[in-house]
């Protein structure tokens, strides 16, 4: 970006900008961060108030009509430059995320905060009472104002758009649910054919496991895969996240279960894959816009890549394994590895999405795409969502929720956001782990060796070559085109779980 800065005075300017935008942020979510580990209970007030004042403080700087003069004047080098350029990009991803923070009026946004935090504190107490009826009302308040959300973007195809594109850019409705389409006519057989099969026992994984030593091991094996810890670190949670405040500070979250191995390393694994991808942006890009995972689908793609076709391989635990037992003496010394291999891959009808495996787990995120959409499109009313999300889950994953707290309760989205945009990357980053996996092994055959010896290098240099460099560069629509030559399809998916599974369960 060095060339361009040396005669374009202007450019400088808005990179200046920028950087003081993304310093505050960066403070914002160091607050956020303290918030979810260490910050005392009775903080919670003022650190609420804390982060507000600085999400507003950014906000206002960044809509200052100087930036879009700025980037008015810099359209010209947009142009002229080649797409792929660092500079065209950084003005074409800066002017789109400025049309769209101006597109939305303040009062509206700070009338939506209040209203989703309300929308969360009523809906923590009904998923405890298993009372769906007295969030009702706020739900049908959130669905209203996602329309209105929504209409600020107007132009769209399907009122849902603009909600998708703001966490999935350049992808919409027409061409999400033609995949999701696709993927439930394939899973919903395999998963009838894998529960005619018995149920693989999973108790070797439900003993007691001292934390501590839960602890020293994933962070053993998340150094192998490639986590910097000069640039990163782990802390305990709730909810595990990853978070960054700079490409030398990208740091990950875990909570652990002491009567479950599955929570805390896998959850481990997850976080990793977040951050690989963070710590791999090109450090040109630091504190712009362009420095960042480029949609959600993109970053889950990730995350499930190194979780589930990594960390839950054959491979993996080949090399893995005996260092486990040596963790775990009395509790796995006398478990092989094939049944441990079973256990960690255990496929079953659940009601709870974020417990489900591998095969099941994308049917619990089209169920809430699909409702989302009839919810929005005004084809269902509020309160008949808890009978149609049941409907579905009798007629996808064959099983009925006892009650609405794990049923349509269950996840915090709808509750503490807006209806629509939340859900499709997960199944977006499914289908996407698997087509860029199979790329890299076409390349490089030689990966699943590899990491049968522990050696995770080659894979995860291609990720850095192919995706982590680019930061937010290319949509995920490009970056899968460019990296695997074709776009978004459902076969590598379907033919990796086809494989694993149907040789898991001899079908
Ligand atoms: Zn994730």
């Amino acid at each position: 970006m060095q060339t361009l800065e040396k005669t374009e005075p202007k450019l400088v300017q808005l990179k200046t900008l920028l950087t003081e935008i993304n310093d505050i942020e960066s403070a914002a979510a160091l607050l956020y961060w303290d918030q979810a580990t260490y910050m005392p209970p009775e903080g919670t007030a003022a650190r609420g108030r804390q982060l507000a004042t600085l999400t507003q403080i950014a906000h206002a700087k960044f809509t200052d009509p100087q930036i879009g003069q700025l980037l008015e004047d810099l359209r010209p080098y947009e142009q002229s430059l080649a797409y792929d350029s660092d500079e065209a990009s950084l003005i074409r991803i800066t002017r789109h995320d400025y049309e769209r923070a101006v597109n939305i009026p303040s009062s509206f946004t700070a009338k939506f905060s209040q209203h989703t935090a309300e929308c969360y504190e009523v809906w923590a107490k009904a998923r405890a009472a298993n009372d769906f009826a007295a969030v009702a009302p706020y739900l049908e308040k959130t669905l209203e104002l996602s329309r209105e959300l929504a209409n600020f973007f107007p132009g769209y195809e399907h009122i849902a758009d603009p909600l998708i594109a703001d966490a999935d850019y350049g992808m919409t409705v027409k061409s999400v649910r033609s995949l999701f389409t696709q993927l439930r006519q394939e899973l919903v057989p395999i998963v009838e054919a894998i529960a005619s099969q018995p149920v693989a026992d999973a108790s070797c994984l439900h003993q007691h496991f001292p934390e501590a030593e839960q602890l020293d091991f994933s962070l053993k094996v998340i150094e192998q895969l490639g986590y910097d810890f000069q640039r990163g670190r782990q802390d305990k949670t709730l909810h595990p996240f990853m978070i960054k405040f700079s490409t030398g500070d990208v740091r990950i979250t875990t909570r652990v279960r002491e009567n479950d191995l599955n929570e805390g390393l896998f959850s481990t694994v997850h976080e990793t894959g977040h951050a690989l991808y963070e710590q791999g942006v090109s450090r040109n890009y630091e504190a712009t816009p362009l420095a960042g995972g480029t949609s959600a689908g993109v970053h889950e793609s990730q995350s499930r890549l190194w979780e589930n076709m990594v960390g839950r391989s054959r491979p993996f635990w080949k090399f893995f394994y005996p260092q486990l037992q040596e963790t775990f003496p009395q509790q796995l010394g006398n478990v092989d590895v094939e049944t441990f291999y079973r256990a960690i891959n255990k496929v079953e009808r659940s009601l709870i999405r974020t417990d489900a495996d591998e095969v099941t787990y994308n049917l619990h995120v089209l169920i809430r795409f699909d409702l989302e959409l009839q919810l929005l499109e005004g084809k269902l009313a509020v309160r008949d969502l808890p009978a149609a999300w049941n409907e579905r889950y009798k007629s996808d994953l064959g099983i009925t929720p006892p009650n609405d707290s794990s049923g349509v309760l269950q996840d915090v989205h709808w509750y503490g956001g807006a209806i629509g945009g939340a859900f499709q990357g997960y199944t977006l980053g499914n289908l996407m782990s698997a087509q860029l996996f199979a790329a890299a092994a076409q390349v490089h055959p030689e990966i699943p060796q590899q990491i049968a010896s522990g050696n995770f290098t080659t894979l995860h240099d291609w990720l850095k070559q192919n995706l982590y460099q680019h930061g937010r560069k290319y949509t995920a629509a490009e970056l899968i085109q460019r990296v695997t030559g074709s776009p978004l399809q459902i076969e590598p998916f379907i033919s990796y779980i086809k494989q694993k599974f149907g040789e898991l369960y001899g079908i």
